[in-house]
């Protein structure tokens, strides 16, 4: 934050932050190390049409804030309020969507950052004071820019004012892990097979070990690293020389890879192809009974090749089902966005990605969050993953177990996202309830189309 103390602050006002084309709001002015004012949204006419756009479409201006926090980054702006005059603009839902990010610590690769200016959100009501002016007279400079299709002259000022936003830093250290064997007559070339090893780590106190997700690609990865070695051993070695690649910082936006092929330590130029796995280890529901299927994406996207040497490969060898449902760049789920092999893609190195679906069981911190939350707006006091010590010849135990949610002292709640309840559910609450001397229970099933048919309420003594 370059607000780390309390800082005076004279920001002045760029209009809507964009240049594009002839269209500039930067043109004849120089912004370096100064705070801006920067209006959302792009020039449009009174329809809504944006001006700016060649095919009727809001361009990424009026869309994206990011687009324009980077360009004052490039003008060398220190920072960047947005303001929202636009009448259709709802500052508290847009809050709702943003402050979840904005208030969660982040982990990012150290380089990264000076890529967008630190951006500040102003509420309309502030909005008028900061830039000590009214909403009309905004809007009417707002419908003579999209009149001239050109920024116009104005009297806005911003007022001079004092800011503190402190943020809390911390460096990180971790690593990739790399293996690397070498080919024979096609040595240059190099094949990466990847798999992330890390995982989320504690949330709540609930420990995600990852053996899915992605313990099962690493795994297999290794395995293949082990043939292969043992292949070359035997004097089979590959053609091509291999790269056997554990990325680390997945979870946290895909940083290893990131890193990786930003600072490849074998050419990417001769690197023909990356082969991800995430997630090879549980069966989805599609599947179920069926085993021996795998998804494939992207092998048929940046590579003439792959696609084919892939099907015929695994017809001589294996013979999977290959699934390529989740191939179509439509798909909603976009996984083809969401793994390693796409630091891969973005450096046009082909890439097949492989994985066995997805599990209604990864949401269970996520309706954890939901639920406490509505709780705490209902006015209860939660509390979420509350350790309970077993007491066993007169001595507290932690022996790991942890209460979901406990509900003023009184109700244990238990979340989770089945297929259908196992007995043990229900033995594993009755058993809370024994240790913790407390009287009702609740076990929720999340994975159902309907929750309320999926309560089940454990007593204990009530
Ligand atoms: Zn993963």
């Amino acid at each position: 934050s370059p607000f780390q103390q309390a800082t005076a602050v004279q920001p002045v006002f760029v209009g809507y932050g964009i240049e594009q084309g002839n269209y500039s709001d930067y043109a004849g002015r120089d912004v370096k190390g100064k705070d801006l004012v920067i209006l959302l949204g792009e020039p449009s006419t009174p329809e809504g049409g944006p001006v700016l756009s060649t095919d009727g479409n809001p361009t990424k201006w009026g869309v994206d804030f990011r687009a324009k926090a980077a360009l004052a980054a490039q003008k060398g702006a220190r920072s960047v309020f947005f303001v929202d005059y636009s009448p259709n603009s709802n500052f508290a839902k847009l809050m709702g969507r943003l402050a979840p990010r904005v208030m969660q610590p982040i982990i990012a690769a150290a380089e990264v950052g000076g890529g967008r200016a630190p951006s500040f959100f102003v509420s309309p009501a502030l909005a008028d004071q900061l830039l000590g002016t009214t909403a009309a007279v905004v809007g009417a400079y707002e419908k003579a820019t999209a009149a001239a299709k050109a920024p116009v002259a104005n009297k806005i000022k911003p007022v001079k004012f004092s800011i503190a936003a402190p943020q809390d830093r911390s460096a990180v250290s971790t690593e990739n892990v790399l293996g690397f064997l070498p080919g024979t007559d096609k040595k240059e070339e190099i094949l990466v097979v990847s798999a992330h090893y890390d995982h989320l780590g504690v949330i709540g106190g609930k420990v995600y070990n990852g053996a899915d997700d992605d313990g099962s690609g690493t795994v297999g990865m290794l395995a293949i690293a082990e043939a292969f070695a043992k292949a070359a051993h035997a004097g089979h070695g590959p053609r091509r020389s291999m790269l056997f690649l554990a990325n680390t910082g997945e979870e946290k936006g895909l940083l290893g890879s990131q890193y990786y092929t930003e600072h490849p330590v074998y050419p990417l130029a001769s690197t023909v192809t990356d082969l991800n796995i995430d997630m090879i280890g549980r069966t989805d529901a599609a599947h179920e009974g069926k085993l021996d299927y795998v998804y494939v994406i992207g092998s048929d996207k940046l590579s003439s090749q792959l696609h084919a040497v892939l099907e015929e490969a695994n017809q001589r060898h294996g013979n999977l089902a290959l699934d390529y449902r989740f191939n179509d760049p439509n798909d909603p789920n976009r996984f083809y966005y969401r793994s390693d092999h796409y630091n891969f893609a973005v450096h046009k190195i082909p890439v097949a990605f492989f994985f066995n679906g997805v599990h209604a069981d990864l949401m269970e911190a996520v309706y954890e969050a939901a639920l406490t939350h509505e709780l705490q707006k209902a006015g209860l006091r939660v509390e979420t993953q509350v350790p309970l010590p077993v007491v066993y010849d007169g001595v507290r135990l932690e022996v790991g177990y942890r209460l979901d949610l406990l509900v003023e002292d009184k109700v244990i709640v238990e979340l989770k996202s089945v297929e259908n309840f196992h007995p043990m559910h229900a033995k594993q609450l009755t058993n809370y309830l024994k240790l913790s001397k407390l009287k009702l229970g609740l076990l929720l099933n999340f994975n159902v189309p309907s929750l309320k048919d999926h309560i089940v309420r454990i007593v204990n003594g009530l």
